[in-house]
């Protein structure tokens, strides 16, 4: 129970690989102010199913990643709440799958603020409390795609090599103040986010479902296996230790040997 006295703050963390990040961090005792898009009667149910499974305190915040005063608020209701959000994982994000040319712009404007922006606005409001306790850890959920493109993706892979350089800036900022700033980049991981994006890969390359899983997706993936959530939750967990200190402003990538293609 490492985390006993520890608060987490995870954008996106009603499904996928932020559910995971939030199991894991309570599972070492951390209290949670989670996020994502939820109908409200839902986000209560997981709420206290967290704090009843973990015996932590959980606060839910249904703060729009597009929103930076919403956002300012995410941080600003975990303060409020905890004293201090001494984890930051930002790790809401959504995908869109087409060519440039039939990029609709809003798809381009969502992508950018809820992937990158919203990272600069949750760690622009966190720092300071972080700062005068001198001790954060700063976790960006990145990808293989921080490294390397895929066509139709143009949204996406602008901003997960932005949140690479995001997270190195910060950690250059904060080296001496007993905070680390690392991404974690994953490669495919069977979650809604890559199931929904199927569809819209079948028809951008005129493709099979089996196809577009097959020929595409695990075709990037050396290991031909997906990555699961609770393997990237792990890596989180292991940023937080004090053994994990001296890594700040990296992009780890947990991609079954993809980027060293
Ligand atoms: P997911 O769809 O399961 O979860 C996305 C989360 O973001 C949900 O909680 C959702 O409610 C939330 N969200 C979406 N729009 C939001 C908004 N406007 N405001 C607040 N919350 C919002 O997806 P996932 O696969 O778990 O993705 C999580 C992160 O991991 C994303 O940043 C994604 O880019 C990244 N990632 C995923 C994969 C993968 O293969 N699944 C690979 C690499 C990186």
């Amino acid at each position: 129970m490492f985390l006993k006295d520890r608060t987490a703050a995870i954008t996106g963390s009603t499904s996928g690989i932020g559910l995971a990040y939030a199991r894991a961090l309570a599972k070492e005792g951390a209290n949670l102010v989670i996020n994502g898009i939820m109908p409200p009667a839902d986000a209560e149910k997981l709420r206290t199913d967290l704090e009843q499974e973990f015996g932590i305190k959980v606060v839910f915040s249904p703060a729009d990643m597009t929103k930076p005063a919403e956002i300012a608020g995410f941080i600003a209701e975990g303060e409020k709440a905890f004293g201090a959000i001494d984890i930051l994982i930002n790790n809401a994000g959504i995908q869109y799958v087409a060519p440039i040319d039939e990029f609709p712009l809003e798809k381009w404007d969502q992508i950018i603020a809820i992937n990158l922006s919203s990272a600069f606005h949750t760690i622009r409001a966190a720092l300071p409390k972080m700062k005068e306790k001198g001790w954060g850890r700063i976790i960006n959920t990145a990808s293989a795609h921080a490294f390397v493109a895929s066509p139709f993706k143009s949204a996406y892979v602008s901003a997960k090599h932005g949140i690479a350089g995001l997270t190195k800036t910060v950690a250059l900022e904060v080296a001496t103040k007993g905070i680390t700033v690392n991404a974690i980049a994953p490669g495919y991981v069977w979650t809604p986010l890559v199931e929904k994006q199927i569809p819209d890969t079948m028809k951008a390359r005129n493709m099979t479902k089996e196809q577009v899983i097959n020929d595409v997706l695990l075709d990037a993936q050396p290991t031909k296996e997906f990555v699961t959530v609770e393997q990237v939750a792990a890596l989180a967990l292991f940023l937080c230790t004090d053994a994990a200190k001296s890594i700040t402003g990296a992009t780890l990538p947990i991609d079954g040997g993809w980027t060293a293609a």
